[in-house]
């Protein structure tokens, strides 16, 4: 700000006229000086000068000597204004500076004001008391007022809703708040702080910004989650319900269809029923699939902790998916690292699940070579790493993450060569998952593909007491003759680990060549080699080699008395059990006895059932289903009678026990109109507690297999469950859980 023009022209004028006042005076003084000095030079010469002069000469001199005086007051009054004038200027310097601050300050100010109206933040300070102090626009047009008129008031808008209140490290209080303001409802999402007033005072600074689209929004998407998830719910009780559907006939095409396969039917016959079996296989694992993806969706995937043998689960998975292996020519193998203790805490059924799924798709995508199942210890404490290795036609690296999604395949044309839905990897992902483990996989286009799952299992409590006894063959030379580059070095690998020299050969004629080179205590012959080959090498082979064992599929047992012949001293079965080979290089050598070995059970060879003629009551409203029941009981060597509902059923059963004649077991369908399952069950049972007699084993018979059904039987008195479709195998087996010893409800 500039200084007052006047006023700066007044100052010099004063100083001005100060100067020109100073010479004047000292002109006079010095005029006066020059008088005196002239007098006393006219006066003080001869002769003397009379009396008057005299006086005048005094008058002269008092009179020079007061102007003098008052010169010099004069001169020490014009410094002094001289001084003040010097004075004025710099405090006028000083206001100007100051003005043109005070000027920055409040353009500062409402720059800030600006901003924050900008902003549309609102602003609020109260005192304790809850007056207001201050207020912005915003505030203003909240309440509905300007912002002076709510000064001093506590004024408000009313509080609809208050949300949650969380409070910061340094003190801040942040909430939401659903106002009913002047211009309707709206929310503020406020922060709170406290600060100093300008008395000095605590007060409460309040900045609220208007959050009623975010909320708004919030909202919706809440709603529709909420939405989803009912819809999600509805998906599965839907997809639960198709499925239980499905089942029911299935049951009856399956079952009809091995009923059939039983009878004396032409070669073509045969064709055709089997297809039928096939196709209703395929359909049930379909469906058995969907509902398990719907089940796993929908959270309700609930795992088991039980102790259970690691290495039995991997090698009972590979030997089921064995017969499918070595139907395309595949070998397949397991191996088990004994460093992992033999028995961990985990969902066994679920692991069977996963192992079954990642070496099915291994023998489904793989046409030459084979599959090994691993599995060995992770570098942390309790880590297991399985791992499960094909030599087939690889993943290419886009495809590699999609393909655990669900629906994902790695070829997803029309014209792709593999059937499948793409569930079976996004099922087991979530399973592996759901026990905090990882599952990923590396590959490459026609070089195979390793899937690895990483999982912590805590061993069990009881491990140490069930370590397997591991034999000792540090000091044996073994050669194992195998074109197999899967299950040859496993076992080479087994052998290594419990102290064997081991040498694997891919054909007979090297073999033949390195035999005599050492002294070997053992040779391993693999069946694949050829029959030529297998006998070449029986001839070359030196008899002091005590041990001589075939390796041979179940297919190939047919070959065994010949190669006895021939001087092979014993057999494996692949794939070949590490307690199988165990055994054979601690028994007795000579070995073609097929009960030792614990060898894969081929279909058709399990023992007789030893329990039999049993009085079964079937329960059951599908006429279909309930005729393929009497049909496979009545195969069974099981005298069946039939209810076509709950009601009838328990009458049945009354009548029987009444007969002194009760029924051994009974099969009951869960879903019957007029009394279902559950209901003739507890029905039973209270008879049973009223007539004080023995508890008649009941079986549920349901196409549900969801854990809670289990749950729910369990609850009512039911002894065993049976899911739809079932088979003789599953019936019998079922039937012997049920009438036995056992109380656990058989899947
Ligand atoms: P599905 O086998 O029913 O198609 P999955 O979810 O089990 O479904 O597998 C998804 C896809 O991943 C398969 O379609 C296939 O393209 C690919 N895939 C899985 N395992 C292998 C494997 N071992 N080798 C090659 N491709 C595989």
């Amino acid at each position: 700000m500039q200084a007052h023009p006047e006023a700066t022209g007044e100052v010099r004028a004063r100083a001005l006229f100060g100067h020109r006042t100073a010479a004047v005076l000292a002109r006079i003084a010095i005029v006066v000086i020059a008088f005196r000095v002239v007098l006393a030079a006219l006066f003080d010469h001869d002769p003397p000068i009379d009396t008057t002069v005299s006086a005048a000469h005094i008058w002269a001199t008092i009179a020079a000597a007061m102007i003098a005086a008052a010169c010099g007051a004069l001169a020490h009054l014009l410094r002094r204004n001289r001084q003040l004038a010097a004075d004025v200027r710099r405090l006028e310097a000083r206001i100007e500076d100051i003005s043109d601050r005070n000027f920055e300050l409040k353009e500062a100010a409402e720059r800030m004001r600006g901003l924050f109206e900008t902003l549309g933040d609102v602003i609020v300070r109260r005192d304790d008391d809850g007056r207001v102090t201050y207020a912005n626009d915003a505030y203003g047009a909240l309440v509905g007022r300007p912002p002076d008129a709510i000064l001093g008031t506590v004024l408000a808008p009313a509080v609809v809703e208050q949300g949650a209140v969380t409070a910061t490290a340094d003190g801040t209080r942040i909430h939401d708040q659903k106002l009913d303001t002047a211009a309707g409802p709206c929310w503020i999402a406020w922060r709170d702080v406290q600060v100093r007033g300008t008395d000095g005072r605590a007060e409460t600074q309040s900045v609220g910004r208007d959050i009623t689209d975010r909320a708004g929004t919030e909202r919706a998407l809440a709603e529709a989650r909420d939405l989803a998830e009912a819809a999600n719910r509805a998906k599965s009780r839907f997809l639960a319900m198709v499925s239980h559907e499905i089942r029911t006939p299935l049951n009856g095409i399956l079952g009809m269809a091995d009923l059939m396969l039983d009878t004396p039917l032409t070669p073509e016959q045969t064709a055709y029923a089997n297809a039928v079996k096939t196709s209703g296989g395929m359909l049930l694992s379909l469906i058995e699939e969907i509902l398990d993806f719907s089940k796993i969706e929908a959270g309700r995937l609930d795992l088991e902790a039980r102790p259970f043998a690691l290495g039995l689960l991997i090698e009972e998975a590979v030997e089921l998916l064995a017969p499918r292996a070595q139907a395309k020519g595949l070998q397949i193998a397991s191996y088990v690292d004994e460093q992992l203790a033999p028995r961990v805490i985990g969902d066994v059924a679920r692991l069977h699940q996963v192992l079954l799924n990642l070496a099915g798709n291994a023998i489904k995508f793989t046409d030459r070579g084979g599959v090994a199942v691993i599995a060995e210890p992770g570098a942390r404490p309790d880590e297991i790493i399985l791992v499960v290795r094909d030599t087939g036609i690889g993943i290419a690296p886009d495809a590699q993450a999609r393909i655990f999604d669900e629906f994902e395949q790695a070829d997803a044309s029309s014209t792709r060569k593999f059937g499948g839905t793409g569930l079976g990897l996004a099922i087991t992902k979530r399973i592996i998952e759901r026990m905090g483990g990882r599952i990923g996989v590396e590959s490459a286009v026609g070089a195979g593909s390793t899937f690895r799952v990483s999982l912590s299992l805590p061993p069990a409590p009881d491990a140490s007491q069930t370590a397997r006894a591991v034999p000792s063959l540090t000091g044996t030379a073994v050669m194992i003759v195998s074109p197999s580059m899967i299950d040859a070095p496993l076992m080479a690998r087994q052998l290594g680990r419990w102290g064997a020299a081991t040498c694997v050969i891919a054909d007979e004629r090297i073999a033949t060549a390195v035999l005599p080179e050492r002294q070997w205590d053992a040779i391993m012959v693999d069946h694949a080699i050829g029959t030529a080959g297998l006998e070449a090498l029986a001839r070359s082979v030196d008899q002091q080699v005590t041990r001589r064992i075939l390796l041979i599929t179940p297919t190939e047992r047919h070959a065994l008395a010949a190669l006895k012949d021939a001087g092979y001293t014993g057999y494996l079965v692949k794939p070949v059990r590490a307690a199988s080979l165990a055994a054979r290089f601690t028994g007795n050598a000579d070995t073609f006895d097929p009960e030792l070995p614990p060898t894969p059970v081929e279909p058709g060879d399990e023992p007789p059932l030893s329990y039999s003629g049993l009085s079964v009551l079937v329960a059951e409203d599908n006429e279909i289903n309930a005729l393929l029941a009497r049909a496979l009981l009545v195969r069974l060597g099981h005298r069946p009678t039939l209810a076509g509902n709950g009601a009838i059923a328990v009458e049945f059963w009354l009548a029987a026990q009444a007969a002194g004649v009760g029924y051994d077991v009974v099969l009951m369908d869960l879903s019957m109109p007029e009394i279902d399952g559950t209901e003739a069950t507890r029905r039973i049972r209270l008879a049973e507690a009223e007539r004080g007699c023995p508890r008649t084993p009941i079986i549920a018979l349901t196409a549900n297999a969801f854990e809670e059904d289990r749950e729910q039987c369990a609850a009512a008195g039911l002894d065993g469950f049976l899911t739809k479709p079932f088979d003789r195998d599953r019936l019998a087996a079922a039937l012997a859980l049920a009438t036995g010893s056992s109380t656990t409800l058989a899947a």
